[in-house]
């Protein structure tokens, strides 16, 4: 079990387990549609507690409308929350990326700043967004912590799950294990393998690649699906992973 393990040994198997999460999911992408840095600030504030889907499916109209922070600084607002609707919390949404826009503008020339100092001083941008921002739109190392970061390096003992450890401890945990080049992808993959395969309610244990090491595996074993149903399932969420990973915008 993890909690009975080295430290040193709990780091090798991080590694070796991330080494099989990379032939899991070869490719990784950020799930946003975006074209510009703005456009990937903005979307991840639109992120907040929604899908990148349902995210996506508003934003190509939001950009072609307010293509810049300029044109976003001078929005109405009831025109983007018309356009934002189906988003939950739309009208807090609309306020905030309106107001980013007008910090972006007063503050940085209109462009997005490249540093995590800058980026958190922004209205509505955490070190969640922060790193997004820097990993996929600057190619600076960033380690994104969402839900599923969470749920996922908790299962697999990758970190001390004793309390309720904020995103920025576990950020703190996890990139001290990995090198600083790895840290953007290896978001992605725990993202992408947190949606597909350790999901919140069924994780997929009796055909996760790594339940063979895993210490949350024997948690839901138990449980496990009939095998003809694990089977499907296994398909399912195999052909999700690789649809996920490998989405083109
Ligand atoms: S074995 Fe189960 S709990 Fe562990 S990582 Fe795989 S799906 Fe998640």
């Amino acid at each position: 079990m993890a909690a009975q393990e080295s430290k040193r040994a709990r780091v090798t198997r991080m590694h070796d387990e991330y080494d099989r999460l990379c032939a899991f999911i070869p490719v990784t992408k950020c799930q946003l549609d975006y074209t510009t840095p703005f456009e990937l600030i903005v979307a991840t504030v639109l992120s907040a507690q929604t899908t990148d889907k349902r995210v996506n499916s508003v934003t190509p109209a939001l950009f072609a409308q307010y293509p810049d922070a300029d044109a976003l600084a001078q929005a109405n607002i009831a025109d983007v929350e018309s356009i934002i609707r189906v988003l939950g919390f739309y009208r807090m949404k609309s306020k905030h990326i309106i107001e980013l826009a007008q910090a972006l503008v007063a503050r940085f020339g209109g462009e997005v700043p490249h540093t995590m100092d800058e980026l958190t001083s922004l209205p509505g941008v955490g070190r969640k967004t922060a790193n997004v921002v820097l990993g996929n739109a600057f190619g600076v190392p960033g380690f994104p912590v969402d839900t599923h970061v969470i749920r996922v390096t908790g299962r697999l003992g990758w970190r001390d799950t004793a309390g309720k450890p904020s995103p920025e401890a576990i950020e703190r945990d996890i990139t001290a294990c990995f090198p600083r080049e790895e840290w953007t992808d290896l978001s992605h993959r725990l993202i992408i393998f947190g949606r597909s395969v350790c999901t919140a309610r069924a994780p997929q244990c009796a055909w996760c690649p790594l339940n063979d090491s895993c210490p949350s595996a024997g948690d839901f074993l138990g449980a496990a699906p009939a095998t003809n149903r694990a089977h499907t399932s296994a398909k399912r969420a195999r052909a999700s992973a690789k649809r996920t990973a490998t989405r083109t915008r």
